[in-house]
């Protein structure tokens, strides 16, 4: 096991505010991207322990937490922003070990999963329900109430910023939480539950589960003592998460990725595209539901814009994630396999440009060079499938109504980028895009904790961020009062 200096969690699961190992007794190993080495143990959970941490949440909503006003929950949320703002460096030198993502990277995350706790702290008390003008002699409210026992499945790639994405919302609304992180990458949000413990979050309101997809998310997932699911990863398991919800009657919210493109038009300001095309695709190694992975050219910029991303890309660096380059070493073994395999069955799709992997990077470490395609047939694979790596694939094409049938010709639809300086143009294309966000001159929201995020098709269904979750961790009852 490698030597490091951060003290990481024990392999425990919180249960109804207690720390507590497997029933089994069993643990899994964790290892590092940056040379594969084992970093911690965490506990490898089966059915009987997530029938503990639905218990103890159902126990939580019967007791304290439960009673609590929104105010109060409101500045427990609050609370623990600010104890993620304060730990935040070491907690991104966690999550940078874990994950394997460059330093910088790490520190923008905990930035934002502290956001999620101050707004949706300040968020709390401020969901107002709604009076119905009805029949005479009637009153009619509207009230927005907790489901009461959400589960929560989340993946490797962000797991603080994913923490406070989907346990924010809910805990603001009074839900109380069972969380099933990814087994690759979770020592940070066993690190932020603790912080919820001493925040003062009351027991059972937040528990933490660990374990094997394949058993502890499988159990959770079909758990009847789950009243709501919220699900972020791949559309097969996405598919498992709803089916399991249709079984089991209740709702889902589902965010599964994406193959987002980013157009850009004869007229753009390709300076101040250009680091942000490159930055959508190489943050977080590509391994970022909303990646800009797709960059759709008109055919008057062709030679210009891909011989400036090609100069780009020629400089980019994988390095160790503490050596802070452009990007980190990819998840896994896995992952790397998986990402190496679109490139070797891209056949004679030209490769624009590679960039390289840092020197001195360690060996065992998953690394990947990025890549630049081009063209690229829209409706091949590496047009059409996420790859969650540094792949970039160039498709041109001829004018706006090209431009829109190409950017919506995919089976997903997370988000978009428009690059012109037409407003008028800027608005059509906008809105012809079959996607929950759209960036007209930039992309991606750097967090963006206050903007509607989701997908639509592949890319899933419900919406994150901004009050939007808070109606979605909710649901609707109508009290109809007859007084005469
Ligand atoms: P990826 O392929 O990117 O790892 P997954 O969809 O497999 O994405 O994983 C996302 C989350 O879903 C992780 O927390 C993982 O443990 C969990 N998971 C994987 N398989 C299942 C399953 N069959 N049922 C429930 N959760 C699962």
């Amino acid at each position: 096991m490698r030597d490091t200096a951060l003290t990481l969690p024990d392999p425990l699961n919180l249960v109804g505010g207690r720390w507590v190992a497997a029933r089994s007794g069993e643990t899994m190993e964790v290892h590092g991207p940056a040379d594969g080495a084992r970093i911690a143990r965490i506990a490898a959970s089966g059915e009987a322990d997530v029938d503990d941490a639905v218990a103890a949440a159902r126990a939580a909503l019967d007791g304290p937490w439960g009673r609590l006003t929104a105010v109060e929950r409101g500045r427990l949320l609050m609370r623990l922003g600010e104890r993620i703002a304060d730990a935040a460096e070491e907690l991104a030198q966690i999550e940078s070990l874990d994950n394997g993502k460059p330093i910088s990277q790490a520190r923008a995350d905990m930035v934002a999963a502290a956001r999620y706790f101050e707004y949706y702290g300040a968020a709390a008390d401020k969901v107002h329900g709604e009076t119905i003008p009805f029949l005479a002699g009637f009153d009619v409210r509207v009230l927005r109430e907790p489901y009461g026992v959400t589960g929560h499945i989340i993946p490797w790639n962000y797991p603080a910023q994913m923490f406070g994405r989907t346990l924010a919302p809910a805990l603001a609304m009074g839900n109380a939480c069972v969380l099933k992180p990814a087994e690759e990458a979770c020592l940070s949000t066993l690190r932020i539950a603790a912080m919820a413990e001493e925040a003062g979050f009351p027991a059972g309101a937040v528990n933490v589960v660990t374990g094997a997809g394949t058993v502890a998310g499988a159990a959770l997932s079909r758990h009847r003592g789950v009243d709501f699911m919220s699900f972020t990863g791949s559309p097969e398991v996405g598919v498992l998460i709803q089916t399991e919800a249709a079984r089991n009657h209740i709702g889902c919210t589902l965010e599964l990725g994406g193959k987002s493109p980013q157009i850009v038009f004869d007229d753009a300001d390709i300076e101040r595209a250009l680091p942000v095309l490159v930055g959508a695709i190489v943050q977080n190694g590509g391994q970022t539901c909303s990646a800009g992975s797709r960059v759709l050219v008109q055919r008057g910029v062709w030679d210009a814009l891909t011989a400036a991303l090609a100069d780009r890309f020629r400089t980019l660096t994988a390095a160790a994630g503490a050596a802070d380059g452009d990007l980190g070493p990819l998840i896994s073994g896995r992952q790397r396999d998986r990402v190496q395999g679109y490139l070797d069955r891209a056949g004679d799709v030209p490769v624009l440009a590679r960039g390289r992997v840092a020197d001195g990077a360690p060996e065992g470490g998953f690394y990947i060079a990025p890549a630049l395609f081009g063209p690229v047939d829209p409706l091949s694979p590496l047009g059409q499938e996420e790859v969650f790596g540094p792949v970039l694939a160039a498709i041109p094409f001829d004018d706006e109504r090209d431009a829109v049938r190409i950017a919506n010709a995919t089976e997903y639809g997370l988000a978009a980028g428009v690059w012109t300086r037409d407003g008028d143009r800027q608005q059509r294309v906008a809105k012809a895009m079959r996607c929950g966000q759209v960036f007209i001159n930039g992309y991606g929201a750097g967090g963006g904790i206050e903007l509607p995020f989701g997908g639509v098709r592949k890319s899933g269904h419900g919406r994150e961020k901004g009050f939007a979750a808070l109606h979605e961790f909710s649901w609707l009852k109508t009290i109809v009062h007859n007084h005469g």
